[in-house]
């Protein structure tokens, strides 16, 4: 356990959506003390969980899903092209992989429930050439999807004090809330409703806590705002109403760190909700699990 752990345990007996996982997902390299798939999935369901929703980011992880999901009913997904593939996918690779992604995005989208994780994340992409390429990729995917009318799910890093673009200091992506403001001057070009759009493990600046709530958009507490002080303060001025729960899992354990994280993890979202709000667990199961529905418009019993 990293730091000393203030909040009551999760309870039992309550409902919970993950609304954002990555099951399956390339297993770790080393050290895989992650639980079988099928496992996860099954004491998801046993405990109290009402619907999964699990992400790909690329390609590959899209083909995992598909697979995965089979024969299964209380498990949808969303098809994500993550800033992360957009940086790091080989350019000798780039357009043929975005091609197959986008053409699939455009061509199925009964079949999956919303399009994400996209964004920008200037911590995986320093340069400014990357950042900018982050960004023009982000607008063609609004452009190309904008008529689906599907949800849209964030990843949203901004650029830390040492992670400057250094032949471009005074530029306007190094600011602590650059890549927010880029977010939101994108979201306004396309004229992206807020409720179509959830900011995936929301993770501040604190002051967009607030100002994204009131807006109207959905802000994801992960797992870790159970054990991290700084994944609490982001999200404590924020509407109960503007509030969903995920795991990220297996990233973002609540206490742990590693891939270790499960989509079960996700009651501790729920706890730390109930901490930074001050109103009971059952009371927080019961409205996250709603704004989950509504937002991806499921219509599922609870
Ligand atoms: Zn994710």
């Amino acid at each position: 356990m990293t730091k000393k752990i203030i909040i009551a345990e999760p309870e039992e007996g309550l409902k919970f959506i993950d609304t954002h996982c990555h099951l399956p997902f390339p297993r770790p390299q080393k050290n895989d003390k992650l639980p079988p798939d099928e496992l996860q999935y099954k004491q998801y369901l046993e405990n109290g969980g009402v619907y999964l929703i699990t992400s790909s980011i690329d390609n590959a992880t899209l083909k995992l899903i598909q697979n995965f999901i089979k024969g299964k009913n209380k498990i949808g997904y969303t098809c994500g092209w993550a800033p992360q593939t957009v940086t790091y996918t080989p350019e000798k690779k780039y357009n043929e992989e975005w091609k197959k992604w986008i053409d699939f995005v455009i061509n199925n989208s009964k079949n999956f429930l919303g399009i994400g994780e996209i964004g920008i994340d200037f911590h995986h992409a320093k340069t400014l050439e990357k950042r900018t390429k982050q960004v023009s990729e982000l607008e063609k995917i609004f452009e190309l999807t904008l008529d689906l009318d599907k949800p849209y799910i964030l990843h949203v890093r901004n650029a830390a004090k040492n992670e400057l673009d250094i032949e471009n200091p005074n530029h306007k992506f190094n600011h602590y809330d650059g890549a927010t403001k880029e977010i939101l001057r994108i979201l306004e070009e396309f004229n992206i409703k807020s409720s179509k759009v959830m900011w995936h493990c929301f993770s501040g600046p604190d002051e967009y806590g607030l100002s994204l709530s009131e807006q109207g958009y959905k802000l994801s507490v992960p797992s870790s705002a159970y054990g991290n002080k700084k994944w609490r303060r982001v999200t404590a001025k924020s509407s109960l109403d503007s509030l969903v729960t995920e795991t990220d899992s297996y990233y973002q354990h609540p206490y742990l760190h590693g891939p270790l994280n499960v989509p079960l993890n996700v009651r501790y979202s729920i706890a730390a909700i109930s901490y930074t709000h001050n109103i009971s667990q059952a009371e927080v199961s019961t409205k996250t699990v709603h704004n989950a529905l509504e937002f991806f418009n499921l219509d599922i019993e609870t």
